[in-house]
């Protein structure tokens, strides 16, 4: 251990040896894996039976396909969780399920356009770039608000959990922070809070004047698709290079419209100041920029958090929780449960 002023730091790789794994110790609560395979079947039930064509995928191909695709994916959403729960530390778990969801998600892009139409929601294309899910409609002067109702009812459900565990980018970005190991470096809070919020407004702005001035299709197009560019430029230069998620925290419009909006969602990640002993350690598992040492002090996370639950492994003395209403028991295991159970629904459904 160092120390910096009088801040003690933890050396990043001697986190694993001072929290060892006690999860298989932990006894097994029947409750969140029930509630991780009811909300996959509550939601995916109604589609199987009631929507015409049909949206499960299996079941476009063969009939009765679509029964066979929801069982197999109970099973994924139950072991996932138990294997979160009880057996992983969630931060080595959530990007491989999250990368998992990106890339099956583009692959149906990609099958859709080139080989089989099936592989589509619709039929009809969209460009993979979260901004479009305000701008669209702005720039349309209405039309298919899918995507914006989606994005309004995961944030009513889970809070800030779209932009750690259910976008179809941002897995990409979180991707490329995991990369550079140790202490993130990320830019002041001042800069990033008020770039990220002024790109929320301009995107507004943009779309109603692309709008007004009656923008060609093509050209609104060939726009967002140079926008999704310079984010992924972004995550290459940015976010690899300084191990923090600068693309989501600091650029992403919808990142900012998730973050102001999850400010009415009960649920907190807070810090026990009785047993924090202010190591700092738990700064490195963030890859969000929320917490940073003046958020410890606080003992709350920071403004950015998305409640993706990687610190909550990261603590010697377990004094990292997550907080609902108030409260801490049980939250974090329904929490997640609840989250894989969407994420699950978003393997089904989610498509372009
Ligand atoms: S900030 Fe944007 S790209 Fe990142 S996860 Fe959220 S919506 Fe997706
Ligand atoms: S919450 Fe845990 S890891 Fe973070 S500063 Fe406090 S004791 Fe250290
Ligand atoms: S504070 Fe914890 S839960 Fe919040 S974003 Fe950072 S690592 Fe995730």
């Amino acid at each position: 251990m160092r120390e910096i002023g009088t801040v003690k730091l933890i050396q990043p790789q001697l986190i694993n040896q001072i929290k060892p794994n006690k999860k298989n110790q932990d006894k097994v609560k029947v409750g969140p894996l029930l509630v991780s395979i009811l909300v996959p079947l509550l939601l995916l039930l109604p589609v199987q039976i009631n929507v015409k064509p049909p949206m499960i995928l299996a079941e476009r191909f063969w009939h009765g396909g679509g029964w066979v695709e929801i069982f197999a994916l109970e099973i994924y959403s139950v072991v996932l969780t138990y294997l979160i729960l009880y057996k992983e530390k969630i931060k080595k778990m959530r990007l491989r399920y999250w990368l998992f969801f990106s890339v099956i998600f583009f692959l149906q892009f990609f099958l859709g356009i080139l080989v089989n139409e099936k592989f589509l929601m619709s039929g009809k294309l969209h460009l993979p770039v979260p901004a479009l899910i305000v701008a669209g409609p702005i720039y349309r002067g209405g039309g298919p608000l899918f995507m914006l109702i989606l994005l309004l009812s995961t944030i009513a459900i889970l809070g800030p959990a779209w932009c750690s565990h259910l976008c179809y980018i941002g897995a990409w970005d979180g991707f490329a922070s995991s990369r550079k190991k140790g202490r993130p470096r990320p830019f002041s809070r001042r800069f990033a809070i008020t770039f990220r919020y002024l790109m929320l407004v301009s995107v507004f702005i943009v779309a109603f004047v692309m709008n007004r001035l009656g923008v060609k299709a093509l050209t609104a197009t060939l726009f967002a698709a140079m926008f999704g560019l310079v984010e992924l430029a972004l995550m290459y230069l940015i976010s690899w290079r300084l191990g923090y998620m600068f693309h989501c925290t600091t650029f992403c419009p919808i990142g900012s419209l998730v973050t102001l909006l999850s400010k009415f969602y009960p649920a907190r990640i807070r810090i026990d100041h009785s047993t924090c002993t202010l190591c700092n350690a738990c700064t490195v598992s963030c890859r969000y920029d929320a917490l940073r040492a003046e958020d410890i002090k606080k003992g709350k996370a920071g403004w950015n958090c998305t409640l993706c639950g990687d610190c909550l492994d990261s603590c010697h003395a377990d004094s990292i929780y997550l907080s609902f209403f108030g409260s801490k028991k049980n939250a974090w295991p329904y929490y997640i449960a609840t989250v894989i159970g969407v994420h699950t629904v978003f393997l089904a459904l989610a498509r372009l």
